[in-house]
């Protein structure tokens, strides 16, 4: 069996139809504000998120998980992205769906494995050894060429650099003077000289760091030891999965930085359990010697009933690993058969025995003025511009159907508007749209109709 590597864009287009949840909007006595960081109204249930956040930060949620229940389109999935917001920026966030793990290819186990990786983030401090300071000298030193050539050749540069504890001259390697080239330093310019590597920087080019990666191997040049000036920290965040599918071929790499280096680099080959040990291994080494820190991130589990009784025994003895996530199920189901059992029924599909770990918050059904609000959000964010009657006409459809339909109508009635050359939005406009397409309430009771039987 193979698996193939591939970058999903499904992940990504569920996080951004929540981009404007930056967290859960609690003020400083962790209460919610009616509307606060992109959150409007569910103020119960962002209280709770709160109290969980506080719960994970002093690490009191070990080996349990929270249940968001609650129908369609009530923001399950968007307190879960601002719970995990809430508990740092770079902190992962991985949406699933339970019947993701329901693949001909790929075993149960391994899809709920590999979700629980990418919920867990890593950040790999490394030191460089910079130079830093005001140039204010930048002379290159020629010599005839050796045996006799024509022309001349650069020996070395003599840079004179202005820093905090007073102006140096640093004799510095020929090669360094391309770079300087290249970023066309002249005297008077601020700039950063890697000792590592020997690249040669400007000041103020907010890529100074972040693409030391995309550099190519000429840009580096070898610098004369013993002239440390200062030392900066380069933080770089990746997840564990990262690192497997990076890492997942022959070559891979023993030490934190090649396993970087791997990352750039197309996937080719299976993630075994060896590979997945291997790295755990090198990592906790790391983490151990203080180069890098776990970050648990959020994974996200919505319609948790679509799981069978298999993936919850699984998820049950994942929770209590020590390499766990924090894990966010989502359910809009009441009583169910427990799936993969013939009968046994279970409040929301999920065994007793895990419900027993769960901290389980409800989310109710907006007011219709809320659904305005959520809606006035998402449009503003898409830079979609609606006429008030639009905007009322759009929250009546929210209301008789789920809000995810009325805010999926936004783009559909603004590309409407530009066939009718208008670019405000009018009520006809989500009326056109509102007849095209269907919401599920609509599209099942047809169905009933046409077919007679089915419920
Ligand atoms: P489902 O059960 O169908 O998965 P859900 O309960 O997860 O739905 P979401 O997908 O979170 O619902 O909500 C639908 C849309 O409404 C999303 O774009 C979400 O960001 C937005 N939304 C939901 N609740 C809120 C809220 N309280 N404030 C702002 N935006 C919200």
């Amino acid at each position: 069996m193979k698996i193939e590597e591939v970058r999903s864009t499904a992940k990504t287009q569920r996080i951004s139809a929540h981009s404007h949840v930056k967290g859960l909007g609690l003020d400083e006595n962790r209460i919610p504000l009616p509307q606060g960081a992109g959150l409007v109204g569910q103020e119960a249930a962002r209280e709770a998120a709160g109290i969980i956040v506080d719960m994970i930060r002093s690490k009191k949620m070990a080996g349990r998980a929270v249940l968001l229940a609650g129908p369609p389109g009530t923001g399950k999935t968007a307190v879960a992205l601002a719970i995990a917001q809430e508990l740092g920026n770079k902190v992962p966030f991985c949406p699933m769906v339970g019947s993701e793990v329901y693949s001909s290819e790929i075993k149960k186990t391994e899809v709920l494995m590999e979700n629980f990786r990418r919920a867990i983030g890593l950040r790999i401090k490394e030191t460089k050894e910079i130079y830093e300071g005001e140039v204010t000298e930048l002379s290159p030193i020629e010599t005839e060429s050796p045996m006799g050539g024509y022309g001349k050749s650069i020996s070395h540069v003599i840079v004179g650099l202005k820093t905090s504890k007073g102006t140096k001259q640093l004799k510095l390697d020929p090669s360094i003077y391309e770079s300087i080239q290249k970023e066309k330093v002249s005297e008077g310019d601020v700039i950063y000289i890697e000792a590592n590597s020997g690249a040669v920087k400007r000041q103020g080019r907010s890529d100074a760091y972040a693409t030391e990666y995309d550099l190519e191997a000429e840009d580096y040049v070898p610098l004369p030891k013993g002239e440390v000036h200062k030392k900066k920290e380069i933080v770089q965040d990746v997840t564990l999965h990262d690192l497997d599918a990076a890492n997942a071929r022959p070559t891979g790499g023993q030490d934190i930085l090649s396993m970087m280096g791997q990352l750039m680099k197309p996937k080719k080959t299976e993630i075994t359990d060896k590979l997945r040990k291997e790295i755990n291994r090198v990592v906790n080494r790391y983490i151990d010697q203080g180069i890098a820190e776990l970050v648990p991130g959020v994974l996200f589990v919505d319609e948790v009933h679509m799981l069978d009784i298999e993936c919850f025994t699984y998820l049950h003895r994942a929770l209590e690993s020590s390499l766990a996530p924090i894990v966010i199920f989502a359910t809009n189901r009441g009583r169910c058969t427990i799936r993969g059992t013939e009968d046994v029924i279970s409040p929301h599909g999920v065994p007793m025995d895990l419900l027993d770990r769960l901290v389980i918050v409800k989310t109710l059904t907006y007011s219709k003025d809320e659904m305005l609000k959520i809606i006035k959000i998402r449009a503003a964010i898409e830079g979609i511009q609606f006429e008030n009657d639009a905007f009322e006409l759009l929250s009546d459809v929210g209301s008789r159907t789920t809000l995810r339909y009325a805010i999926q109508l936004i783009t559909p009635a603004s590309i409407a508007a530009k066939i009718n050359a208008r670019s405000i939005v009018t009520k006809a406009d989500v009326e056109e749209v509102g007849c095209l397409f269907m919401d599920a309430k609509a599209s099942a009771k047809m169905l009933t109709e046409a077919v007679g039987y089915m419920k």
